[in-house]
Formats: C-alpha cells, structure tokens, sequence
C-alpha cells in the first residue's frame, strides 16, 4: 500500500496549510482519491500528474464541506468513476451513497467505511488495515469545529482502542501514535465542556460571551468557528440537563431546586 499527499492550495485560519488530498494506492496501481478538495485548476493538475498512469477506483469525500467536496464531481467524471460519500451537499452529489460499515474494494486492498458524526453530520472516516483516513473529524496539530458535540465524542470514541495506528487527516501532518491524540481530543472536549459552564456559572449568558471568555487566547479570526463549538457544547449540557437556554443567544441556569 502507498499512500501520496497532495495539499490543495487553500491555507487559512480555517483550513490551515491546505486541504489535504490523499492518493490511496493498493500497491499494484489502483487508487482511490479521498478528499480532492476545492475547484481549483491548479490543484486538480497536480492530481492529475500525482496518479499518472495509474488507475483510478474512485473518488471519496469524507465530508461536503467546501474545502473538501466540489471538485470531487468533475474529477470523478473526467475519471469515469465514482464519486462517494455519506451525502450529497451544497457541491457535490454522490453518485454512490456509502454508510458506516460499508466496504469498498480498490485493487488487492478493502477500505472500510466509518461514519463519524460531530464535526458535521454527513462525516465520514475510511479505513485501511491500522490506518485511517480521518476528514475533519481528527486533524492534524489541533482540535476541530464541532457542530454536535454529543455524537462527536461518540464518534471519537468509536475509533478509540480499535488497532488505528497512523491517521492521515484532512489538514495538518500525518499523526502516529492515533489513541494518545484521541485520548488528548476527548480530555480537550471535556475541558472545553467545564470552560463553557464555568463561564456561565460566573456571569456569562451570551455565546459571544462564552466565546470571549473560553477562547481568549485563540485568534478572533477564528470566533465565528469557537461560537459554533461554543453552540454545540450548550446543547450538550441542555440535553445533560446542566443549563437551559432559549433561542441562540440567551443562557440561563436552571432554577435552583426548592
Ligand atoms: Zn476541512
């Protein structure tokens, strides 16, 4: 098995170096694309050259987020293949619909399909003997955005402990060593989770509030995303039963018992 990557040229708060495109080869010239990214002419050339004369399976998105999901339409087409994913989205519709357990055969090798709902619902990881392909659901060098923290922590669990040695994500570098990461997100999350309440507890009712409290050292380029962690991380704690709040905006502690 071979494994190439090639960065997509979209750096930025949100997506950091770059997307990562990942070239997925069996080691006898079949290839599967994960994540080809945004429509981008330059990028799509370089994929291009990368596979060469060797065949491509199919195109996989792991999510139909904008850095990861448009171009993976036109490639697939001008491939003759497939193009898969859990979902469509707002620029990509799969042609084949894949769910948590599904297998996709590419050459000699079988990549399994894990449905990892949280960072957004559509969000899918694949996996290949001891390594994962992770999206956004495990990053490289920080944490993610979470849009439902609940089946995030879920999702994370559901790769802790299960033999995942090496994880190549949708941003960052390659992580080794994949359960002490996982294990290191979860006691984030859980940290993340008692900020957010303390915060409350000492006056804050509003998630810009929140965000400006628990994400004090973070740059504000990226509040709009911590507001949405921020958002996640309260409904949380209102399906906990820990707060109650109306609409986006209002926090409030439950009443105190009698
Ligand atoms: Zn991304």
């Amino acid at each position: 098995m071979e494994i190439q990557r090639i960065l997509a040229n979209n750096p930025g708060p949100f997506t950091g170096p770059g997307t990562n495109t990942w070239l997925l080869d069996d080691g006898g010239g079949h290839v599967v694309v994960i994540d080809p990214g945004p429509v981008d002419k330059e990028h799509r050339k370089a994929i291009e050259n990368a596979v060469a004369d060797r065949a491509v399976v199919s195109v996989l998105v792991t999510h139909t987020h904008l850095d990861h999901a448009p171009m993976a339409n036109p490639l697939a087409r001008s491939l003759s293949v497939a193009a898969i994913g859990h979902a469509p989205g707002p620029d990509f519709e799969p042609d084949v619909l894949v769910s948590d357990g599904d297998q996709l055969g590419f050459g000699e090798e079988r990549l399994t399909v894990i449905h990892t709902p949280g960072h957004s619902a559509d969000h899918l990881c694949f996996r290949v003997g001891n390594v994962l392909f992770s999206g956004d659901h495990i990053i490289g060098g920080s944490s993610v955005m979470v849009e439902e923290m609940g089946p995030y922590l879920d999702s994370l669990e559901k790769i802790r402990g299960t033999g995942v040695e090496h994880i190549f994500p949708g941003h960052g570098d390659e992580i080794d060593k994949a359960d002490e990461v996982i294990d290191w997100y979860v006691a984030h999350r859980r940290q993340r989770h008692q900020e957010v309440l303390r915060a409350i507890e000492a006056g804050a009712r509003t998630i810009p509030d929140i965000v400006g409290v628990v994400y004090a050292e973070v740059d504000p380029a990226l509040y709009p995303l911590a507001a949405r962690s921020v958002s996640a991380h309260l409904r949380l704690m209102s399906d906990e039963g820990r707060i109650a709040f109306a609409g986006e905006d209002l926090v409030t502690l439950p009443p105190q018992a009698p």
